[in-house]
């Protein structure tokens, strides 16, 4: 248990994604692999996070166990040692440390996140909840108490990232300079990750926003779930430009660079070399296909293996490693409490 930790988890507020997948599930397995052995790694559901917009609430136990199935559907490899999959719910230091970082975290800061400028502009503003503003705290809580090091998320959770590091230096410099262990700052993160930069895919209906789950957009979004043909005909219909050139240009080209990118990842390839093979290309057709084929493959590959997870070893997993995270977490909130002064 003394590896260093990599970290990351996907709420179960809907049906997850392929800018999921590509943004947070994907490096991760990536990195299980590369690094088997020398590090922990950590991927959990984070539960408490699902019910910070509204939600059915009758759907979500199943869509929290759906969410654990998807990881061994991306290729998380359960029966490694080193690997834990956890509800974060099951593991209840992870609201009691948020009280405590709450009480080190400024008004000001969590005001400034962009993630809930974005959300609350779409709530009505007596619908605008206090977990959607503080759950920023709870993501932090959630990394630091297993002294993550590296966090795979997509862009838009790097500002949270950021807040996570700012908290937990804070509190090292007023109490203890070894209390936390601090993540990665994002470009070291994206190194790590193996990218060329943060990725967000965007929504293939309106490329200047990204693709979301809590979003209902059936034709900007490809769910994991989807039938591969019908994905198919969402890439074909996807939005362009009429500048009838393709160049990798976010600003200018959003649809355009989001297939780029949504291309290099699935296979597997810097973003900056698919960029220039297309570079100069008239034919956006050749790349709608070329895009919709490999998302088509990967749907049906991704599908294969979800329907065949086996339950019954993934419910074994997920139970042990919630014992041992209890008491992992269990020793680092003591150390925790006993900084603040709440224990002897
Ligand atoms: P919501 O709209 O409810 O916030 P979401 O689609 O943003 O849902 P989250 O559960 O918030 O999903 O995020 C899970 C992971 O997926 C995080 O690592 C997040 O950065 C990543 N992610 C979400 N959307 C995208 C996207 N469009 N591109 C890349 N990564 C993404
Ligand atoms: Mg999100």
């Amino acid at each position: 248990m003394n590896k260093p930790v990599i970290l990351t988890g996907l709420r179960a507020n809907g049906e997850l994604h392929l800018g999921n997948y590509l943004g947070g599930m994907l490096p991760m397995v990536q990195l299980q692999a590369k690094y088997a052995g020398e590090y922990q790694v950590n991927m959990f559901v984070p539960d408490l996070h699902s019910f910070t917009t509204p939600i059915d609430h009758g759907k979500l136990y199943l869509q929290i166990v759906q969410n654990l199935k998807l990881f061994v559907a991306a290729g998380l490899d359960i029966s490694n040692d080193d690997t834990y999959i956890y509800r974060q719910s099951y593991v209840p230091m992870h609201s009691e440390l948020t009280w405590i970082l709450d009480c080190f975290t400024y008004f000001g800061e969590l005001s400034r996140m962009t993630e809930f400028k974005d959300k609350a502009s779409r709530l009505g503003h007596e619908s605008i909840s206090v977990g959607l503003y503080n759950y920023p705290a709870l993501m932090a809580a959630d990394i630091l108490l297993y002294a993550a090091k590296y966090v795979p998320v997509g862009d838009d959770q790097r500002q949270h990232i950021e807040l996570t590091r700012d908290i937990a230096l804070r509190m090292n410099n007023k109490f203890n300079k070894d209390l936390f262990v601090v993540p990665a700052e994002w470009t070291e993160q994206v190194a790590f990750a193996e990218r060329d930069a943060g990725v967000r895919i965007k929504s293939l209906r309106n490329p200047t926003k990204k693709m979301s789950k809590s979003i209902d957009d059936p034709a900007g979004t490809i769910l994991l779930t989807d039938a591969p043909e019908a994905a198919v005909k969402k890439i074909m219909g996807a939005e362009t430009d009429s500048l009838g050139v393709i160049h990798y240009d976010i600003e200018a080209q959003p649809g355009i660079s989001n297939l780029l990118q949504i291309l290099a990842l699935l296979i597997n390839e810097p973003l900056s070399r698919v960029a220039d093979t297309w570079d100069g290309k008239t034919a956006y057709s050749d790349l709608k296909k070329a895009v919709a084929n490999e998302v088509k493959v990967f749907l049906h590959d991704f599908q294969t293996k979800l329907a065949a997870v086996n339950e019954a070893d993934l419910l074994r997993k997920l139970e042990a490693s919630e014992f041992l995270m209890r008491d992992v977490a269990g020793q680092r909130l003591y150390k925790i409490q006993q900084a603040v002064g709440l224990r002897p």
